[in-house]
């Protein structure tokens, strides 16, 4: 495990006896400390005695009692997920997404800061700060009732150091995230790359919950993968495995902004949506999103064409299927390379529902290798927007439940 600053609550609930009691309540919760002690292999009197410790922590609570199997009845264990706080923090192109969410990934209250520009690092992390504090506001007894702060930031993260690397959408590099809070709040932050934490909010609060082998894909102004493999996130040797808004579509496409030519956010992304339907409209086909923009085809976003597709739009609609064939031959190349149980998508282009996952399941059943690699399950995010937020709190809870050391 990478050197942290582990103070206050989480110190407390942390250890691993403390942490594997503390995930088979979470898990199978409400249960008795007989049936806890059967499943951890620890005896009787120690497990009593580490949730007494857990229970003075408060972040345990007695519930009712069990039917009994003969003697006293017992007491039933639950985790008292109201009691704590996890602060996720949402670091995009254009503005910082928080939330304060519980253990139960409820969220009880959110807000939203524009990044101003210019941007550099030190006033990002200014207004990093500025975000944390104003969750914070409001809430009674703050200090003890916050576990942690997560965050999920588009780019390249160094997730030892919880540094960001580079943001590509706002040209900074180097960015000392971890650090920084740290000194600020002094309590446990972690730090991820967006999509990654997407897909763990996803395992833990979403679509993914209940598969060890995931993939989410995150389709939005660029396009990126979270890969969970064995239950664990996989970042490849230098951060940037998941990068496949870059992988080559068609060697003839489109120039990107990486340098080469065709990659798949050049043929699916939101902004190439956009574009593809400014140029067939600049040949004469035409289309509704004319008038949905008032005339000016440079108001076109990948939003509006959604729209314009949900209204039947005959040129929408096959922008959006045709965006949906070159995600689908995308995943088809990860299915083949990784062979996941499940795909997720998010991002601004899955809403587009039906609309384009229809076109992306068709493609892979065209091109997938065998009958059940034809049928990797492919789903929308159920977080919606707010899932790399929820994933950057999902940081925390890996730390906080997790029964093994990462090291
Ligand atoms: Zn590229």
């Amino acid at each position: 495990m990478s050197k942290q600053m582990l103070t206050g609550s989480f110190q407390l609930m942390k250890s691993l006896n403390r942490s594997a009691i503390l995930n088979i309540i979470r898990e199978q919760g409400p249960i008795s400390r007989a049936d806890i002690a059967k499943l951890t292999k620890l005896t009787p009197p120690t497990v009593s005695n580490l949730v007494k410790e857990l229970l003075d922590t408060g972040i345990i609570i007695e519930t009712y009692q069990g039917e009994s199997s003969g003697g006293r009845k017992p007491t039933m264990l639950d985790i008292n997920s109201e009691r704590f706080y996890v602060i996720g923090l949402d670091i995009g192109s254009y503005q910082i997404k928080a939330v304060l969410a519980n253990l139960n990934g409820f969220i009880v209250k959110k807000a939203s800061f524009s990044i101003p520009t210019p941007i550099n690092n030190d006033r990002l992390l200014s207004l990093m700060i500025q975000a944390v504090h104003h969750m914070k506001e409001g809430i009674d007894d703050t200090e003890s009732r916050m576990i942690g702060i997560g965050v999920g930031m588009h780019g390249i993260i160094d997730v030892d150091n919880g540094e960001s690397l580079f943001a590509p959408n706002l040209n900074l590099y180097n960015i000392p995230i971890q650090k920084t809070l740290e000194k600020e709040f002094d309590i446990l932050i972690k730090v991820e790359n967006d999509v990654r934490a997407m897909a763990l909010g996803e395992r833990w609060f979403g679509n993914g919950h209940g598969t060890d082998s995931l993939v989410c894909i995150n389709i939005g102004r660029g396009i990126g993968a979270g890969i969970i493999m064995d239950g664990k996130l996989f970042h490849g040797h230098n951060f940037i495995s998941g990068e496949i808004g870059h992988m080559t579509i068609d060697i003839d496409g489109p120039k990107c902004s990486c340098g080469n030519y065709g990659c798949l956010q050049t043929l699916a992304s939101g902004p190439a949506i956009a574009r593809k339907a400014k140029t067939e409209i600049g040949l004469g086909h035409p289309s509704i999103l004319t008038q949905l923009v008032g005339g000016d085809l440079g108001n076109i976003t990948g939003e509006t064409v959604y729209e314009a597709a949900a209204q039947g739009d005959p040129l929408s609609v096959s922008i959006l299927s045709q965006a949906g064939r070159y995600i689908g031959i995308g995943l088809t190349n990860i299915i083949h390379l990784i062979n996941p149980k499940r795909i997720i998508i998010g991002g601004g282009v899955s809403n587009a529902g039906s609309l384009i996952l229809e076109s992306i399941q068709d493609t892979i059943y065209q091109r997938a290798l065998t009958a059940s690699a034809k049928q990797t399950e492919i789903m929308l995010s159920k977080l919606g927007e707010d899932a790399t937020a929820l994933g950057a709190v999902t940081l925390i809870l890996e730390e906080l439940f997790a029964t093994t050391s990462n090291a």
